[in-house]
């Protein structure tokens, strides 16, 4: 049985030819399209045709946005998309090692293709009810081909944009002969015939340039979990060999001294930060890195990371950045240090979350604005909600307050994928029954015993 037999999800309509937000609050993300109090935004063949006052369209299909705020989607520069059915079964990991002892030391051995397809599935709807309308999918579980497909497969089927960024499992038995030759299969089958398309591929390997010398072969980028404390001391040796580049993508970078992120900017590496995660786990002392990328001329994007402790949410991720950085402003202040950052504000988060994000998966010439020529990725706040009106400040109410529950609309490559308030071609059941067979496989292989009121997962120990 193939992994598309569950059938989850209705076959995607294409793009309406044209298509008409009349009225809305418009946040562009751009600075020479600014923001407009009421304007209108024509998408025409997928892409953003203008954006304007009162602009006549014939024959266009009409979206009435006179009660919505219009941003450009989010993007989420890191998330470990096979993990959907896994999510906040460790609430409470208070490190790496016990994030792992819930994913890759115990289910992850035991996924099937199928598994990665419906956790792909998942996690991708699940961006696209928040209004993430482009993921790096850091998919470090690819066992063998099948696996892989699987997850291609399920993000080509829900319409998100996505970077599929395969990676080599952590750990148990796989199977090694695919790995990284996989690459040049994948992109075969998949990539090679629709360039533009919405999925895109990447390999996850840690600082190893054998496997980067195999992405560069292929022309494709390589993300990389980088932890800045620990693994400092290699990059001196890798950027003299002339092996760090604009095609790497680094997670994390906590903790990295001056020296590294110098290398960083000087090679052009790519970043983006993790406000919840770093916090979360305690990756080495636990602080996003934003402040010290800005110091030294980086804009990060900003990662979700994980679901299997919090929200999968770029709301929550904003918050909880705001509030740090206020924090670290606070404090250091306070405490006379010379770097102390500048009180961040909402809109800066906003960009953090939308345009540096864009540029962190190297798509900033394509989406992260709303700008006439790139692709039609957008996303509709209804601000007549009662957690949302009145809305004295459009900025405040889409950082500061708003919520999945009050996106209208998402719409990916100019298609509607979220349309009143509900993501479109979705079989709940059908999609229940599908995770709910996941877990129950992944946990009797496991031999764990769910525990809907647990404060902790205990590690499990299988030869
Ligand atoms: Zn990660």
């Amino acid at each position: 049985m193939s992994v598309q037999d569950h059938q989850l999800l209705a076959p995607l309509a294409p793009a309406p030819h044209k298509m008409l937000i009349r009225g809305a609050t418009i946040i562009s993300m751009d600075a020479h399209v600014g923001n407009m109090p009421k304007g209108d935004i024509l998408i025409a063949a997928g892409a953003i045709a203008a954006i304007g006052a009162r602009l006549e369209a014939e024959g266009a299909e009409v979206i009435d946005a006179a009660d919505m705020i219009a941003i450009p989607g989010m993007v989420d520069t890191h998330r470990h998309s096979w993990e959907g059915q896994l999510r906040r079964i460790n609430p409470n990991a208070a490190t790496l090692e016990d994030y792992c002892n819930a994913t890759h030391f115990s289910f992850a051995k035991y996924y099937r293709p199928r598994d990665i397809y419906v956790g792909n599935v998942l996690t991708a709807l699940g961006c696209i009810d928040a209004g993430i309308t482009t993921v790096i999918d850091n998919s470090h579980n690819s066992r063998t081909a099948a696996h892989s497909d699987a997850a291609v497969e399920a993000l080509l089927d829900t319409g998100i944009r996505a970077v599929h960024a395969a990676g080599a499992p952590v750990s148990g038995v796989w199977d090694k002969a695919h790995w990284p030759g996989n690459l040049a299969r994948l992109k075969a089958k998949y990539f090679t015939h629709q360039p533009g398309g919405l999925v895109t591929l990447a390999m996850m390997a840690q600082l190893e340039p054998d496997q980067w010398a195999v992405a560069r072969e292929l022309g494709i980028p390589i993300v990389t979990e980088f932890f800045g404390g620990a693994m400092a001391a290699e990059l001196e040796g890798l950027h003299q060999r002339g092996l760090l580049g604009r095609d790497n993508i680094f997670n994390h970078c906590t903790c990295l001294p001056e020296s590294g992120w110098k290398i960083l900017r000087d090679a052009g590496v790519r970043v983006n930060v993790c406000p919840r995660s770093d916090a979360h786990y305690g990756i080495e002392d636990g602080l996003f890195a934003w402040q010290a990328a800005l110091r030294h001329g980086i804009r990060p994007g900003l990662s979700v990371d994980n679901e299997t402790s919090y929200s999968g949410d770029m709301f929550m991720e904003m918050r909880v950045a705001f509030s740090l950085q206020r924090v670290l402003g606070h404090h250091q202040r306070l405490h006379g240090h010379p770097h102390a950052p500048a009180s961040t504000n909402a809109f800066r988060l906003l960009e953090a979350a939308t345009i540096d994000g864009a540029a962190c998966a190297g798509l900033e010439q394509r989406i992260g604005s709303l700008t006439p020529g790139k692709q039609a990725d957008l996303v509709l706040i209804r601000t007549g909600d009662l957690n949302l009106y009145p809305v004295n400040n459009a900025i405040g109410t889409v950082v500061h307050a708003a919520e999945r529950s009050n996106i209208d609309t998402v719409i990916i490559g100019g298609r509607l994928r979220k349309r009143d308030g509900v993501v479109v071609g979705v079989d709940q059941a059908k999609l229940h029954a599908a995770i709910d067979e996941s877990c129950t496989h992944l946990f009797n292989a496991a031999g764990y015993q769910p525990d809907p009121f647990a404060e902790s997962f205990a590690p499990i120990h299988h030869a």
